[in-house]
């Protein structure tokens, strides 16, 4: 016998990679040009040039027997020391390096964090819409996790908020910018969640942590400043990627820090190291170690993607689509032609468009459309969009 859950995970690929399979087996038929793929989160950007130079520069004159070696579990003390310093510099906190962990992007972070903290009839409260791969790993650990709806602006409803937490609820996680709706949360929501849980805190006599996860922390079209969620509640917990911000998703880097000021921070820190250690995911990448230091505050070329983001909006108010107005992430999430998005998605597919329905995000009636993709992309699919429209408007 082997492991069921295990199994049924690996033979059933996300929904989202699923789609994307599709896609791109109808590009290979029909040509790149004649699909509209916007189905993945994969960068569509090149990475700064400083990458190259830096990889480069540890090529060339780091002892390659170091630059391929272990590192200690955690990371490099060198490393976690930059990053911490340059988070303590921009974002004005004071953390501490003996409290961040590199890892295996966010995912490798995610999947630690939510298996340490979990303990028997605990429940994880999640604000959907929301990344679904927090499913699989609340799944894995036994943990109940629990939506909390958003209100009519795509922000926590904090009334149900309220309702639904309770003595078993250990931790809460959100993302912003929000994959997949772009949406940003402002330093008034933060302040709230933290309110909020802080007088939960006190009440139930027991640490709530608060999981922000921000793979997407620069990707912000707006002038606002980021607030940093270590100095508005003290068990909190940060997990970041480069993936997104360097465009380079494959390499595999990340990390999860811990507020300086959290409740038996030692603790949970080294649960957390136990459950990577456990889950095989210790030690990443020494050559982006030893390189990322030196490439803190740079990014991609994020521009496109606000030029992107134009573009649609644009496209979708001629149209008359409906969709959440975000400022963030490289998501737009557009309201279904009907209540059935799922099936919105396959009539697309007639009109060689590729989106993602929204259920598996936990909201109903919308589809996800990535535009980190090339600008013609968004360009040449304005007919398609068109006929779609169309198809929808003579069902009337
Ligand atoms: N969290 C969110 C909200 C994401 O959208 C993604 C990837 O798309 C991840 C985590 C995983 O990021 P990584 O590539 O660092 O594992």
């Amino acid at each position: 016998m082997i492991n069921k859950k295990a199994y049924e995970l690996g033979s059933r690929p996300s929904k989202i990679r699923e789609i994307a399979e599709r896609c791109a087996l109808l590009k290979e038929k029909l040509g790149e040009d004649k699909v509209f793929d916007f189905s993945i989160g994969n960068p569509s950007v090149y990475p700064p040039k400083e990458l190259n130079t830096e990889i480069k520069n540890a090529i060339t004159n780091i002892d390659p027997v170091i630059l391929h070696s272990y590192t200690s579990a955690q990371g490099l003390a060198e490393t976690r020391k930059a990053i911490v310093d340059y988070l303590n510099k921009t974002y004005n906190v004071n953390e501490s390096e003996d409290f961040i962990m590199l890892t295996h992007g966010a995912s490798g972070a995610l999947a630690a964090t939510f298996e340490a903290l979990a303990s028997k009839k605990d429940e994880y409260l999640v604000f959907a819409p929301y990344f679904p791969e927090y499913r699989v790993f609340a799944e894995k650990t036994g943990v109940k996790l629990v939506e909390v709806l958003p209100n009519e602006n795509f922000l926590p409803d904090f009334l149900d908020f309220k309702k639904k937490i309770n003595k078993n609820t250990k931790a809460v996680i959100f993302n912003s910018p929000n994959n997949p709706t772009g949406v940003v949360y402002d330093e008034h929501t933060i302040s709230e969640i933290a309110h909020i849980l802080h007088k939960a805190e006190q009440k139930f006599k027991h640490p709530i942590y608060l999981i922000s996860d921000e793979p997407y922390r620069e990707l912000v079209y707006k002038d606002m400043d980021y607030p940093f969620l270590t100095k508005y509640y003290d068990n909190s917990i940060v997990i970041y990627s480069f993936s997104k911000v360097l465009s380079i998703p494959g390499e595999r880097f990340g990390y999860v820090l811990l507020s300086n000021r959290m409740e038996s921070k030692d603790e949970v820190f080294n649960a957390i190291l136990g459950s990577a250690r456990s889950e095989g995911y210790i030690c990443s990448s020494t050559m982006l170690q030893k390189i990322i230091p030196n490439l803190l505050g740079k990014t991609a070329d994020i521009k496109q993607y606000a030029i992107n983001k134009k573009l649609f909006e644009g496209m979708f108010d001629e149209l008359g689509y409906e969709y959440v107005k975000g400022d963030g992430a490289f998501y737009i999430l557009l309201k279904s032609l009907e209540p059935d998005a799922s099936h919105f998605c396959d009539v697309a597919q007639k009109y060689n468009i590729f989106v993602v329905p929204s259920d598996d995000f936990g909201v109903n009636g919308y589809v996800r459309v990535s535009y980190c993709v090339k600008e013609d992309t968004i360009k040449n699919s304005y007919e398609a969009f068109k006929s779609l429209n169309e198809y929808y408007e003579a069902l009337k």
